[in-house]
């Protein structure tokens, strides 16, 4: 793993995914049995957190005694030394866990959330909000059906397979020297602006996604693109793609149904917005892997 992505939010699960145990029936049983097991109730992608006396956010897992008598859905995430790991998936069932906790977008308990509790949520809310949306077969309308402890769905009528996916997301600056493209929507709060970004098309690279985005976004275009770290994002499960892009051109014109407003920044500018967050231009939050593509650009040179 790239030094860089190491420090991303949702990143660093310390979850042995353990894949064939995801194959061996009697195991996953037993596993789920096991006082030892560790679950984690979600409802509609929000996640089931308590707050200690700090004030600080902490995952609310539970173990299977906690959860008797309470049918729903369960995802295998993995085992961490001997302790097994699961998601429940509860629907819209939020019930009986106020004692426990409340349900919580993942979003607001980031900063005070450890960052491996962070991603293993991450990768429960991901596969739940995938099954919740891929209940019928895409191949012949049937529903289907969760297999290999949710890492599969398969279709008992056409016996079609599908599997979780990951939809890939580029975030990229476009550089020319000393100066940084970047961008904004209107539903941003005021003075924050940020990298570009956009869906990788299928038949597209990496470096051709970089550069048609740029292109469509802002009316510039790129040269070199260079990779540097990528970030899971669980909303709903994309992996966001981070690059720089050398830029050849200076006129920005912006697509007005995707930006609000884009201009070149100088270093200076960024290092200044970055040290003094109460200054008129916001850069995005760490959680955000474009933080970090910010932070490091501003730190060259
Ligand atoms: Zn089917």
């Amino acid at each position: 793993m790239s030094e860089l992505s190491r420090l991303m939010t949702f990143a660093g699960n310390p979850l042995d995914r353990a894949h064939l145990k995801r194959l061996d029936g009697a195991w996953l049983a037993a596993a789920l049995k096991d006082e030892k097991a560790k679950i984690l109730p979600l409802s509609q992608g929000k996640v089931l957190i308590w707050e200690t006396r700090q004030k600080e956010m902490r995952l609310a897992w539970l173990s299977p005694a906690e959860l008797r008598g309470i049918d729903a859905p369960t995802l295998f995430l993995g085992i961490e030394g001997e302790i097994p790991h699961f998601a429940l998936d509860l629907g819209l069932r939020a019930g009986p866990f106020a004692e426990f906790g409340s349900f919580v977008d993942l979003r607001l308990a980031l900063s005070t959330l450890p960052p491996a509790e962070a991603a293993m949520a991450g990768e429960a809310r991901s596969m739940l909000l995938w099954h919740e949306r891929h209940r019928f077969c895409a191949n012949c309308g049937a529903a289907s059906e969760s297999v290999d402890a949710g890492w599969k769905r398969r279709c008992g009528a056409c016996e079609a397979e599908h599997f979780p996916r990951t939809d890939p997301v580029v975030i990229m600056l476009a550089t020319r020297g000393d100066e940084v493209l970047l961008g904004r929507k209107s539903i941003f709060p005021p003075g924050w602006f940020t990298a570009l970004a956009g869906f990788v098309e299928p038949g597209e690279t990496i470096e051709e996604a970089v550069a048609r985005e740029v292109l469509e976004e802002a009316g510039i275009r790129v040269g070199a693109v260079r990779y540097l770290a990528s970030q899971p994002w669980p909303y709903p499960s994309q992996l966001m793609i981070g690059c720089t892009a050398e830029a050849l051109s200076t006129d920005i014109t912006i697509d007005p149904t995707e930006l609000e407003d884009a201009r070149w920044f100088t270093r200076e500018e960024i290092r200044v917005a970055l040290a003094h967050g109460d200054k008129p231009l916001k850069m995005p939050p760490p959680f955000a892997i474009a933080h970090h593509l910010i932070k490091l650009w501003a730190a060259e040179g």
